[in-house]
């Protein structure tokens, strides 16, 4: 059967083929000790699906009217925005999505044409180079500095912008890096970005997911002109422990939410009504589990940090954001027999039964991506497993 030149053009996800290579093997019997997708081991907060499950009880179970997001919905967008982010939005700017990965689709799909030019920094989450294809953009990749975190500098940024550049996509929180940009540093990313004509999709999904005191502003929140070319892109997922309700939304300059809204009316129809609620809850209801799971998350950040450094040939940042550590493993290719982290990360598998996805999926091949989202025990249990394997 002849597929579209895009999709053929198309990688699969390497987080979610991971998750599933390691889901299987667990199916057949295999111990593994799975570091694959960025999935709290954590349940969703009661009170949230208790929310959900009222809705539905309730008869919620029709089209979201409108397809954007239903009134109260937004409601509690704008005010964890206002709360939290420090950004000040209208419903009418704010756009529901069925997950923060379907935002992504659509805002790059709403502002970018053929041959456009979209600044990926690198390492980056898989899927931005892909959607930016998927519109026919040029991902343009600006290589962070490992020994600052992986992190670029506004000079960097400055030197990778053309008249062709349409759009910068940032992460912070990061996911693979787990570093975090400090509120000065995003100032003076920012002060580049408004001298052009170009939008940044600040992807901040894992805001609230930071540690150590690690300071966090959001992009639109530095001055008023970024505000205006800033989409804040955020969801469920990583704070609630909702990655499988999909539950995204993005808020914005109304112009380019408008251009989403049309995508989405002729792609999902919005986000699953009850769901909303459930998000709603999330979002207005009380916050305990956030900070509970947060708290475990930083002893594991420390934990897996102090276990992984330890391990000869490998190097790595502390985490001081999302749930991620990305350490540098090319020193041990050699010992194992291979030249790339697909092949490392295949022969952890095999032989160790321990799932990491390749830093090449990141940008990055000296690197693998452990996700310390699952439990101190499996940690520990990984970490032998791997410790032995490379000594
Ligand atoms: N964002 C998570 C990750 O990077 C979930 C999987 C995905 O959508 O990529 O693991």
């Amino acid at each position: 059967m002849k597929l579209s030149e895009r999709v053929e053009a198309l990688a699969e996800s390497a987080t979610l083929a991971v998750t599933a290579k390691a889901a299987q093997l667990k199916a057949e019997g295999v111990d593994v000790v799975s570091y694959g997708a960025g999935e709290p081991d954590f349940d969703t907060p009661d009170n949230i699906k208790q929310a959900a499950i009222r809705a539905i009880n309730e008869g919620q179970t029709k089209y979201s009217k409108p397809a954007t997001g239903i009134a109260p919905v937004k409601a509690a967008v704008c005010e964890k925005l206002a709360r939290e982010n420090d950004l000040s939005y209208e419903p009418s700017q704010v756009i529901v999505t069925s997950g923060g990965k379907m935002a992504c689709y659509l805002a790059i799909q709403a502002l970018v044409n053929p041959g456009d030019e979209v600044i990926i920094p690198v390492p980056y989450w898989v899927s931005y180079p892909e959607m930016v294809k998927l519109a026919g953009g040029v991902p343009v990749f600006l290589n962070g500095d490992e020994n600052d975190s992986f992190k670029f500098s506004p000079a960097m940024l400055e030197s990778a912008i053309t008249p062709r550049t349409r759009m910068l996509i940032f992460n912070s929180p990061s996911n693979p890096g787990g570093f975090t940009y400090h509120p000065h540093e995003v100032d003076a990313i920012a002060d580049v970005v408004t001298k052009h004509d170009i939008v940044t999709l600040s992807d901040e999904i894992y805001d609230r997911l930071r540690y150590e005191g690690q300071g966090f502003k959001s992009f639109a929140a530095t001055n008023a002109k970024a505000y205006e070319q800033t989409l804040t892109l955020i969801g469920a997922s990583k704070t609630y422990s909702m990655t499988g309700w999909r539950a995204g939304y993005v808020a914005g300059p109304q112009s380019i939410v408008k251009a989403m809204a049309k995508l989405q009316s002729q792609s999902t129809s919005g986000a699953c009504t009850f769901v909303q609620h459930g998000l709603i809850e999330a979002l207005t209801g009380d916050q305990s589990a956030v900070e509970q799971m947060r708290s475990e998350f930083e002893k594991r950040a420390l934990h897996i940090h102090h276990r992984l450094t330890s391990i000869s040939g490998i190097s790595c940042n502390r985490p001081t954001g999302a749930f991620y550590v990305f350490p540098n493993v090319s020193r041990t290719y050699d010992k194992i027999g291979v030249t790339n982290s697909v092949d490392f990360s295949k022969a952890v598998l095999e032989k160790a039964h321990v799932a990491v996805v390749p830093g090449a999926a990141f940008g990055m091949d000296a690197c693998v991506r452990f996700s310390f989202a699952c439990s101190m025990e499996q940690i520990d249990k990984g970490l032998d497993r791997l410790a032995d394997f490379l000594a």
